[in-house]
């Protein structure tokens, strides 16, 4: 007699549930349904170029359902999990109920404003294409105002863009809007000059890239203020209001306030009744399950792996990935009844971009800065890239723009409209 194929369910498709999906593709031992919120699987590391203007968003991001046309195994469900019942083994979404005999909880995180809710709505945050987009828009948006204006002590706040959070994030989006004003567009205006635009990156705390090295870290501080960015560290955000960010002794008069300065569990997470911490991060055992029930793991930015480590892993896809395997492993092993060692994670190091030829990155002992940090970050960044077609978009993207000083996606989607005709 065959047995009946085991059902497992994924929540989300990105870093981490791609991988669950791909180890059991085509194994007819499963039936595997994922679950996703977004069509796509996003690259989430290069947001930070479609938010300024480098790259268009098809080349960051690739339907789901196209990577996994031949596994036939595999179901893609478009759709928002709204409500999990544990205890039925019953996931809820879009007025649907499915049934599962194991379920992967990799639905990520979300932007975190550390209780400060009303700060959401006078900054932007960068965490999928939406984001992204809305982003670039007000970018380019605030140069054509300034344009328009044609004065700039008149247009001064629109040309100062404030960046919140020290992180990979914060410093990548520093250095990219500075190249963007103060090279790229400089010679497309004619009122004002975009070589005046002011960045500034806040830091509560002592120092930049807070994970790396401090020879790292005060080299990308040096790096970014020789590119016109302004660093402020030990500078905690007081309160963000309609005209700019307060901080103990100043206020920064901006139009464009970016929030790059933390995460927590997603809204999921939030909602359903397992272990989680402060973050909302769902608590794990060394097998990556929850501390709940045995046949629920979670992987990736929306688990709390602990065990055996003096702090969390980190929110980086190496160990969503690493995570999404094991699961995977894990499951293919239980239904062999067969044990699996804990989950291990390789980490492979870490890197951060500051701007053309301009990187840090750091595999353990091993240190580079400068062009061969950034090399190696280009390369990593487009071996990782999933698909074929968006690695060569993406090559290519970067080609034009390290050999024109061009950026090839400056583009406002909506007509302006004139507030005299309309009123
Ligand atoms: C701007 C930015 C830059 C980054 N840079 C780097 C970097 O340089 N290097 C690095 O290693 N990491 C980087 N990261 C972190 C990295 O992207 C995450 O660690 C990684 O994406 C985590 O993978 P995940 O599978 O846990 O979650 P994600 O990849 O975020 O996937 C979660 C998926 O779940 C879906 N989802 C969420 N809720 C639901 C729901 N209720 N129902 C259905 N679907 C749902 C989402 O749509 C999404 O597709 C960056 C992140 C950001 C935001």
């Amino acid at each position: 007699m065959t047995k009946a194929r085991k059902k497992v369910v994924v929540i989300g498709a990105g870093f981490g549930g791609l991988q669950v999906i791909k180890s059991l593709a085509n194994n007819n031992q499963f039936e595997v349904l994922a679950i996703d919120k977004k069509n796509h699987h996003l690259f989430q590391p290069l947001l930070y170029q479609v938010a300024t203007a480098v790259l268009s968003p098809a080349d960051i991001a690739i339907p789901t359902r196209s990577i996994t046309t031949n596994y036939k195994n595999v179901k893609i469900l478009y759709g928002e999990v709204t409500d999990i019942d544990f205890q039925k083994k019953e996931v809820k979404f879009q007025n649907n109920i499915e049934k599962y005999d194991y379920l992967v909880i990799a639905s990520g995180a979300k932007t975190s404003y550390f209780g400060n809710t009303n700060w959401e709505s006078k900054t932007l945050g960068l965490k999928n294409l939406k984001d992204a987009l809305a982003i670039r828009r007000q970018i380019l948006l605030s140069f054509e105002q300034a344009e328009l204006i044609g004065d700039y002590e008149k247009a001064k706040s629109l040309m100062h863009y404030v960046i919140i959070g020290g992180g990979p994030t914060g410093v990548e989006l520093a250095g990219s809007i500075a190249e963007l004003s103060h090279n790229i567009i400089r010679k497309d205006f004619r009122n004002i000059d975009s070589g005046m635009t002011k960045v500034t990156l806040i830091e509560a705390g002592p120092k930049l890239l807070n994970a790396f090295s401090d020879l790292s870290s005060q080299f990308t501080k040096q790096k970014l203020e020789s590119r016109g960015v302004e660093v402020l560290t030990n500078s905690p955000v007081i309160d963000i209001t309609d005209s700019g960010v307060v901080l103990k002794d100043r206020t920064i008069e901006s139009k464009t306030i970016i929030w790059a300065a933390g995460v927590e569990g997603s809204e999921l997470a939030k909602k359903i009744t397992l272990n989680k911490d402060k973050a909302n991060r769902i608590l794990v055992d060394e097998f990556c399950r929850s501390l709940d029930y045995q046949d629920v793991f979670v992987i990736g930015d929306a688990a709390n792996f602990s065990k055996n480590l003096s702090r969390p892993l980190p929110g980086v896809s190496p160990v969503a990935m690493q995570q999404g395997r094991y699961v995977a492993k894990f499951i293919l092993n239980l239904e062999k009844n067969k044990k699996t060692a804990s989950f291990q994670y390789f980490d492979k190091g870490i890197m951060a971009t500051i701007g053309r030829t301009d990187a840090v990155a750091e595999f353990g002992s091993i240190r580079l800065k400068g062009l061969f940090g950034w090399l190696g970050w280009l390369f990593v960044h487009l071996v990782y890239q999933v698909g074929f077609k968006n690695k060569m978009s993406t090559l290519i993207s970067w080609v034009w723009s390290y050999l024109t000083f061009r950026a090839g996606s400056r583009l406002i989607q909506e007509e302006v409209t004139d507030p005299s005709v309309r009123s």
